[in-house]
């Protein structure tokens, strides 16, 4: 039996993973400082513990797994890491995981390990415009993110290629553009955009008005769970080792995203553009780079993902006006 270790399969993400692995077979040990939020965790065993924590690590790496997955980091959606206030634990804590946790694979002769990087990592001049942004892997450099949690992540790429290539691990890096899908975060201020939205237009009744950060023109793309894990296991499994976006394509405004879950919740609203934390003008996922060394693209239209994050947020958001 093939086996696997997730790293944050606490986390959103992490979570959906390891539902995935035990699927297709695997034995799956998960571990995290939490375990999921929102269902029990499907993992053959579950490490609740702390990454920054050298014990932890190798004690989760006491074998060969066939599979290293590394998702834990400390991030949140724009209200998390564009402030500003929580920046320098954002790069400490992530940047010592990832060091530990290499270290711990170095030493237990890990061969294959997966890191999951950010279309975060991306200079801020070259996503001015929201209509052409540009996001080519290779234009990462001259290095310009806009967050400390971009650099943290492109350092923390740096640190997977060099023990890739100085101690023969097979290292597969995914620059995610804004995963979201049911059980992600989605009111305890680490939500991201489409869970924000879809919780603002479930709880807001017909005729209200919506809060929507910045003028709502800023552009980015949104990929459903479901892809996010069928182009990570496919780079997993791949013998292409350098980072690659893993995104979608079908980019549109904030507030087209809220016009469009508005639609799907068959309700008509106000939108109010007040300020707010931002991140980048505009950001789409590049995915030339993945047809070509993959053959692979995300299949379905945003609005398929949207109406079942609609309808869980929903759900959620009812379960929490109960009397
Ligand atoms: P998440 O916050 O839901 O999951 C991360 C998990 O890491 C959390 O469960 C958290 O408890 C765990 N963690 C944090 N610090 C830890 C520690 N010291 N020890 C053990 N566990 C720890 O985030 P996610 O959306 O599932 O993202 C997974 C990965 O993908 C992250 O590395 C993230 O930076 C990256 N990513 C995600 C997106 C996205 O849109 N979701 C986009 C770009 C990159």
């Amino acid at each position: 039996m093939k086996t696997a270790l997730v790293c944050g399969a606490g986390g959103f993400i992490g979570s959906h993973l390891v539902k995935r692995l035990k699927r297709e077979g695997f034995w799956v040990r998960g571990v995290d400082l939490k375990y999921p939020p929102f269902a029990d965790t499907e993992a053959d065993e579950f490490i609740q513990g702390d990454l920054r924590d050298m014990h932890i690590c190798k004690q989760a790496i006491d074998r060969q797994f066939d599979e290293v997955w590394q998702l834990a980091a400390d991030m949140g959606g724009a209200g998390y890491i564009f402030t500003g206030d929580n920046d320098a634990e954002v790069m400490h804590n992530s940047v010592q995981i990832n060091l530990n946790l290499l270290e711990a694979c170095r030493q237990g002769n890990t061969r294959r390990i997966f890191y999951s990087s950010s279309a975060c990592v991306y200079p801020e001049y070259n996503q001015l415009e929201p209509d052409n942004p540009k996001l080519e892997e290779s234009s990462v450099y001259p290095a310009a993110p806009d967050s400390e949690y971009g650099w943290e992540k492109l350092f923390s790429e740096r640190i997977y290629l060099a023990y890739g290539r100085n101690h023969g691990m097979e290292v597969h890096i995914a620059r995610y553009h804004n995963v979201f899908g049911p059980e992600g975060a989605w009111n305890d201020g680490k939500e991201k955009a489409p869970a924000a939205i879809c919780r603002k237009v479930a709880e807001t009744p017909e005729g209200g008005t919506i809060e929507i950060w910045g003028d709502g023109q800023q552009t980015r793309s949104f990929l459903f769970i479901e892809e996010c894990l069928e182009g990570s296991t496919r780079l997993m499994r791949s013998d292409w080792s350098g980072p690659v976006n893993i995104g979608s394509d079908e980019m549109l405004s904030i507030n087209q995203l809220a016009t469009m879950a508005m639609q799907i919740a068959g309700k008509q609203l106000l939108i109010n553009n007040i300020p707010g934390p931002l991140g980048v003008r505009g950001r789409n996922s590049d995915n030339r780079l993945i047809a070509e060394k993959l053959n692979w693209a995300p299949s379905q239209p945003l609005i398929r993902g949207l109406e079942k994050t609609y309808a869980w947020v929903e759900a959620q958001v009812n379960a929490s006006q109960a009397p």
